[in-house]
């Protein structure tokens, strides 16, 4: 007999990496983790926090001064108005931080409407707290925007949040200042709390990153998700948080916290006094050499397969989400999805993992997702793999 859990999807992108071990010398674009290697100040922080036996519990929401620098950071870096320390907990990563927003947000059949295409955790936890995910679509023709009139005749009188994630996974997306005016209007106007995914705020190549949270009164109605994941490249380390101005949904979120981690890892958070406290100059070193990547991605991209995908270089996160040309012909006995199709003759005739489009959302479909923070190597043997493919 089926249970709840059951219901709850769990990402292609899971299958994805268990067909990817099955193929030698693979080139591994699926997956969204960079390249670089997390930087000294957060590497000897951990060390020093190891040899002073920083191994026991600590409070259940961070350790203060870690919670001071994050309040720092919120206030200065991303102009949000955060009274104190006491408004940021840290989170077992994003997707920790995600969880724990739903489960304190959401009560059973809520409406969160959410871009199509997305991170597949994002339907995940809205689904996992018994909310109901409502797509609204991303527009390839304006750079993987919403059409907000669209976006507004989404709301109904279930709906309880709408969640953004700029720059956005898979798209590359960044909303414009005026977008999240218009979507922090429509929150007030009707009454709705506003999730503001911003993992990606240091990777934005052309246009600004703006946090939700820091217009005028919508930090009252904002909660915000940050993580180290990806601007200091602590991936595996498991390190983001969520910075909240109402206090009683602060209190539901610090319950689940405590029921899911107790506290987030010790000398984890040591690692993140490190970051915060250390040179910033990694943050840029990243980004540009990610636009780097980006740039040599998508001009290998044309010449090997330009006639196959197309689709303009995104202006921020580090995925290419491009078209597949609808005349091309999968091999028999492909999957009738036309970007597993491609996914599966990409991995099993070139050796080059991608995710198909269709896993991001229905909007998704036929398009497909290539990871280009993996290292220059790595991207110019794919794209030489892929030469060889449709030549
Ligand atoms: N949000 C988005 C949109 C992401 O793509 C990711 C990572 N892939 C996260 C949040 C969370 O990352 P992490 O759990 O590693 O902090």
């Amino acid at each position: 007999m089926g249970v709840f859990l059951d219901s709850v999807p769990f990402s292609g992108i899971i299958r994805i990496r268990d067909m990817m071990y099955s193929v030698k010398d693979p080139f591994r674009l699926d997956q969204g983790d960079v390249s670089f290697d997390s930087p000294d100040t957060v590497k000897n922080a951990m060390r020093l926090a190891i040899d002073e036996n920083r191994s026991h519990y600590l409070q259940t929401t961070g350790v203060p001064r870690l919670l001071e620098l994050l309040a720092e950071k919120l206030r200065e870096k991303n102009a949000i108005p955060v009274g104190g320390p006491d408004e940021v907990m840290v989170t077992t990563g994003g997707i920790h931080g995600l969880y724990i927003i739903c489960q304190a947000l959401l009560e059973p059949g809520d409406e969160v409407i959410v871009p199509d295409p997305e991170w597949p955790p994002c339907v995940g936890s809205i689904i996992a707290a018994k909310g109901v995910p409502v797509p609204c679509p991303l527009h390839e023709q304006l750079g993987w925007r919403f059409d907000l009139a669209e976006l507004a005749s989404k709301i109904t009188a279930k709906t309880r949040a709408i969640y953004i994630n700029s720059p956005g996974n898979p798209t590359g997306g960044v909303l414009t200042r005026e977008d999240i005016q218009t979507i922090s209007d429509l929150c007030r106007e009707r009454d709705i709390w506003l999730i503001s995914d911003e993992a990606y705020e240091d990777v934005v190549f052309e246009g600004e990153h703006v946090s939700a949270a820091s217009l005028a009164g919508m930090y009252d109605r904002t909660i915000s998700l940050f993580t180290f994941s990806k601007s200091y490249a602590m991936t595996g380390l498991r390190l983001g948080y969520v910075v909240a101005k109402d206090a009683v949904l602060r209190d539901r979120m610090k319950k689940v916290l405590f029921y899911t981690a107790s506290n987030i890892a010790s000398v984890v958070q040591f690692g993140g006094i490190g970051a915060l406290e250390g040179s910033q100059a990694p943050i840029a070193e990243f980004r540009d050499e990610l636009k780097a990547r980006r740039d040599l991605f998508y001009a290998g991209l044309r010449e090997a397969a330009g006639h196959i995908f197309t689709g303009e270089a995104p202006h921020g996160a580090f995925y290419a989400f491009v078209r597949i040309n609808p005349e091309w012909v999968p091999p028999a006995g492909s999957p009738t999805s036309r970007s597993w199709a491609m996914t599966e003759f990409l991995i099993s005739q070139g050796r080059i993992g991608c995710v198909p489009g269709v896993d991001f959302g229905a909007n998704g479909e036929g398009y497909l997702r290539f990871c280009f923070a993996r290292d220059r190597k790595e991207l110019t043997g794919a794209l030489k793999s892929m030469k060889a493919l449709f030549a």
